[in-house]
């Protein structure tokens, strides 16, 4: 998006043009992504569209709710029940009519096609939990797009910031601790367990607090000429007592998470419209494996009874309750999972959209070389503005 001169040098961003080395411009043009629109992301998302970024895209697949109120200057009580994304990204509009903003309700991890990050400049990561923040992490490295984790507790916060190909990322500095703990909600199966993670106690003003060091970061990021030459920096504050320190991450050489992909190819059609064979001939791979990035659980079967299941789902979001079965009560049934899809495999002509891959997604191919390859085109936002 670009704004009329006269917009970004009248009086609506006339102080923001006193400052020395600010460029509206620059920042009119941002595509930001906030990836979770809870306490920590109203915050950020008011801030972006108070200080005029001109492009965010929110994601959240989760909805209002009562407790959210305390903490959440987006939402009010008539919202309860509707999707956070959409209602923040509404009353976002209504503070900066300038600003362009596009919500997504969905699941980081399983909905939202990488080429919608890859099209970003930055992304603000105000997640809850250990393994979003994982997920988040790997997304951004392999498309080479800087984030800042955001994080907040009763009496402690931080606002890390990782860039993009170069330095420390999120998972270098995870303690076994921390590995522990992301672990815990998976059963040995890699299905996941009922009991939902520990609500976290905090507050507005941590929340707020937070929100402006990760967006003051941001801003600093979107004016530098460089997204790689910084090392990543955490800044950790406490709050009883008052305190806060900077840190300058290190990288570990033995971290996972280091692979980029640098040259994606553009595959025109949709989830809903390519298969794996198709994909394969577009690009000229006569033997190869489509790697879908995830284990797909495609059926369950009883050991005992023999009676199957078809599920057709990331096997991260099936329940571990699915290992009794239903004829014999017993709990002996198995997950039948695939990560990878070849010309032999039953499913090398069913759509993609079939096998719980999203638009917008960043496939690897691998066949003579490796290839990636990004379905549905580039993304183009809907800009909605007044
Ligand atoms: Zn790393
Ligand atoms: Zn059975």
């Amino acid at each position: 998006m670009s704004f009329p001169q006269s917009d970004l040098t009248g009086t609506r961003y006339s102080r923001h043009n006193l400052i020395p080395g600010w460029n509206q411009q620059r920042l009119a043009s941002a595509k930001v992504l906030v990836v979770g629109a809870g306490a920590l992301g109203n915050e950020v998302i008011k801030l972006l569209a108070l200080v005029g970024v001109g492009n965010i895209t929110i994601v959240d697949f989760d909805k209002v709710e009562l407790t959210n109120l305390t903490r959440s200057v987006l939402f009010r009580e008539e919202d309860i029940g509707q999707s956070k994304a959409e209602v923040a990204a509404h009353r976002a509009m209504e503070i900066n009519p300038d600003f362009s903003v596009i919500p997504i309700h969905a699941d980081l991890e399983f909905d939202l096609g990488m080429g919608i990050l890859r099209s970003m400049d930055i992304v603000l990561g105000c997640l809850d939990s250990i393994r979003c923040r994982l997920t988040l992490n790997r997304m951004c490295r392999l498309m080479g797009i800087p984030w800042i984790n955001g994080g907040i507790e009763m009496n402690a916060a931080e606002s890390t910031i990782f860039h993009a190909v170069n330095g420390a990322c999120y998972e270098c500095g995870l303690s076994q601790e921390m590995w522990n703990q992301q672990n815990l909600r998976h059963s040995c199966s890699g299905l996941r367990t009922v009991t939902p993670e520990d609500p976290v106690p905090t507050t507005a003003p941590i929340a707020s607090i937070t929100a402006g060091y990760m967006v003051q970061q941001a801003l600093a990021s979107l004016h530098s000429s460089s997204t790689t030459a910084f090392d990543a920096s955490k800044i950790y504050l406490t709050f009883d007592p008052p305190g806060m320190s900077v840190q300058m991450l290190n990288p570990n050489p033995n971290c996972m998470a280091h692979e980029n992909w640098s040259e994606i190819k553009l595959h025109p059609f949709s989830a809903t419209n390519s298969t794996p064979g198709s994909l394969m001939r577009a690009f000229g791979i006569e033997k190869g494996v489509l790697e879908l990035g995830f284990d797909l659980l495609t059926e369950i079967r009883c050991l005992k009874c023999g009676k199957d299941e078809k599920i057709m789902q990331p096997n991260e979001l099936c329940s571990s309750t699915l290992i009794y079965c239903p004829h014999c009560s017993s709990a002996s049934r198995i997950a039948i999972t695939i990560h990878q899809i070849e010309a032999a495999s039953e499913f090398f002509e069913t759509s993609l959209s079939f096998l719980c891959i999203p638009d917008y997604q960043i496939l690897e191919l691998i066949g003579d070389n490796t290839l990636h390859v990004q379905i549905t085109g580039e993304w183009q936002p809907v800009v909605e503005r007044k």
